[in-house]
């Protein structure tokens, strides 16, 4: 595998990239959609006032970290600080206000990982699920956000990935395939790890931010307008990184043993987490460390079939990367 990993990118890879760009641009949320996401809060916010005066509204997730593509759902976190509040009940009120009030779709979902309401705005035609009380997802989508500030290129490979991910059907967690948080986390530390660097690791360095979320202390550097320029001593293109890209995950990761690790800026052992083998659901069979909730491995909905499709899909995508005289087309063929 390692030799592999070693080979020669293809002599033309420089004429790729203004394909891929033109796909990344494409895919960028015109100014009016987040005008419309905008609206669609302020009327939230309206609504849950009355019931909830000192409640506030998040954005999180992919409206707000930088890495949404356009037509792309929004999520929303209600923080009310108090610690006696029963989440169920919460939902199921909020559901009540918003179907009163015209909101489309008002689906209470009390019993998911993630417990939500969703619903549909028929004004703006957005589709929304609101989360209660969900913080770290609130400082997670501030970190990518951060991280995406440091260097385009983070920005563009992020959504050529997730556009393949989708394209070929790997973003479906229910079906053991990694989220679009997952993805994300792959590309930073992806770009952590080349020479020289892309990215920094935000959470090695001084502390400018803090915050105490659950009993996880969630601090890092985020005066990111000092770390512009951090990347440009490393001159690849974009169609580089994403032939590099595809190339590490099928052939250069380490399945048997590593964890990738945001938070390190490097990789672990699974050892060093106790990872090695199955608990209960978790299999650890690709292991992606969540920076803050480190306990908590990206890659623990992945099963002993889906690793095997996920795998498969890496080494497809490298293979064309690196001999298909079109990759920009086949790439993200429908599956
Ligand atoms: P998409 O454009 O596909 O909607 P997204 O970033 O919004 O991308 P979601 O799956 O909708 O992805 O997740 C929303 C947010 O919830 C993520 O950005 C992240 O902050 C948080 N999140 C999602 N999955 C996890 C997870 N397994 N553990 C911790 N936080 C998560
Ligand atoms: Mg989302």
């Amino acid at each position: 595998r390692n030799l592999k990993w070693q080979i020669e990118c293809r002599a033309d890879i420089g004429r790729l990239s203004a394909p891929f760009l033109a796909i990344y641009e494409s895919l960028i949320p015109a100014e009016e959609e987040k005008a419309k996401q905008k609206k669609l809060l302020t009327l939230l916010e309206k609504l849950v006032c009355k019931e909830w005066p000192d409640a506030r509204l998040y954005l999180y997730g992919s409206c707000a970290n930088s890495f949404g593509v356009s037509k792309s759902d929004i999520d929303v976190c209600l923080a009310i600080n108090d610690s006696e509040i029963n989440k169920s009940e919460v939902l199921l009120k909020l559901a009540d206000i918003l179907q009163s009030d015209n909101l489309q779709n008002v689906q209470a979902l009390t019993r998911a990982r993630v417990p939500i309401v969703k619903l549909m705005d028929p004004v703006t035609g957005i589709s929304c699920d609101i989360c209660i009380n969900n913080l770290l997802a609130v400082v997670n989508t501030k970190l990518l956000r951060d991280y995406a500030q440091i260097d385009v290129r983070l920005q563009q490979l992020a959504f050529i990935v997730k556009h393949w991910a989708k394209s070929r059907g790997v973003n479906v967690t229910y079906q053991g395939t990694l989220s679009s948080y997952a993805y994300v986390l792959m590309c930073i530390h992806f770009l952590q790890q080349r020479r020289p660097a892309i990215l920094p690791c935000l959470q090695g360095m001084e502390k400018t931010y803090s915050v105490t979320v659950d009993d996880i202390e969630c601090a890092y550097f985020d005066q990111v307008d000092k770390l512009h320029g951090f990347g440009s001593r490393n001159k690849e293109s974009i169609a580089r990184l994403v032939w590099a890209f595809f190339n590490y995950w099928a052939y250069g990761h380490d399945y048997a043993s590593n964890v990738i690790s945001v938070r390190t800026g490097s990789t672990i052992s699974k050892q060093e987490k106790d990872w090695t083998r199955r608990i209960g659901n978790d299999r650890h069979l690709i292991c992606i460390e969540d920076p803050f909730e480190v306990t908590h491995d990206l890659g623990r909905v992945v099963d002993k079939f889906s690793i095997k499709v996920l795998r498969e899909e890496f080494e497809r995508a490298a293979e064309i990367m690196q001999h298909d005289p079109n990759p920009c087309v086949k790439l993200f063929e429908p599956y």
